[in-house]
């Protein structure tokens, strides 16, 4: 009997799955969603328009990317961080490595190096396996700067989340001005343009701040973190060193990544 239902349950989850890859190479993007993502009962954001994590959020709009998936080379003056091979950079040996590509493994994985200020470029590709549940359930990860401040990984292509939890939000904090998600199963890029903030007397007295392009869209102009990202609560800065490690979190979801370098940030940002 346990046996029997196991397999119907197998089956099912098989089905679920093949009918999102059709759905997908038919470019459906919003099939039928009945459960949507998102909280009521959390604090409501500083600006007091909407809940931490609301669904009724706006969406924001749904634009064509611009990345046609071609890994992007390195500037001359940039330190590599992944450039498909084994690496000291990197701290957690056990995201398994093949064919160039890091897949996210059991813990987060964090850069050796602290960094401030800093352009950061990062591509990623959410595999269609991790297209199963809703929201927050497909593909998450995420690029936590100073391993602290998260840009969001997630697949938002034919997937609704809350606003504040999608690709190229700050997590729990600021939706993107755009969805520029391409599909599951295809290469995306993050160019992150980020400030980090600055305390005095262990208060913050310049915000972290970002610029951010998903798949050469700009998805964040100048947008400041409320303070270091959390999940179901309102935001807040506590004291840190001027340099941290990057992370890139691990939530479960096997997302990959593959060709990630920092360079100088060359913007002014405030
Ligand atoms: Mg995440």
């Amino acid at each position: 009997m346990k046996r029997a239902i196991m397999a119907c349950l197998l089956i099912a989850g098989m089905t679920a799955l093949a009918t999102r890859a059709a759905d997908i190479s038919e470019n459906k993007r919003q099939p039928e969603q009945t459960k949507l993502d998102g909280y009521k009962n959390t604090p409501m954001h500083p600006d007091g328009k909407f809940h931490i994590h609301d669904p009724d959020r706006p969406q924001p709009p749904v634009v064509e990317p611009k990345y046609d998936g071609k890994p992007v080379p390195a500037p001359k003056d940039a330190i590599v961080i992944f450039d498909g091979k084994e690496t000291d950079e990197l701290v957690n040996k056990t995201w398994a490595i093949k064919d160039g590509v890091m897949t996210v493994g059991k813990a987060s994985q964090k850069t050796k190096r602290a960094f401030g200020d800093m352009h950061l470029h990062v591509e990623f590709l959410i595999p269609l396996k991790c297209v199963k549940g809703w929201g927050q359930k497909q593909g998450n990860s995420g690029i936590f700067l100073m391993d602290t401040y998260e840009v969001q990984v997630l697949n938002c292509w034919g997937n609704r989340t809350y606003a504040d939890g999608m690709s190229g939000a700050l997590y729990g904090q600021v939706p993107p001005k755009a969805n520029a998600c391409k599909k599951p199963d295809e290469w995306q890029c993050y160019d992150i343009h980020f400030k980090a903030p600055v305390f005095k007397d262990n208060k913050v007295v310049s915000p972290a701040i970002v610029t951010v392009y998903l798949n050469n869209v700009l998805v964040q102009d100048k947008s400041a973190f409320a303070g270091a990202s959390t999940w179901r609560k309102v935001a807040q800065y506590r004291p840190h060193p001027a340099e941290k490690p990057f992370s890139l979190q691990a939530h479960g979801n096997p997302v990959q990544y593959r060709n990630i370098w920092v360079a100088p940030l060359k913007e002014k940002l405030d």
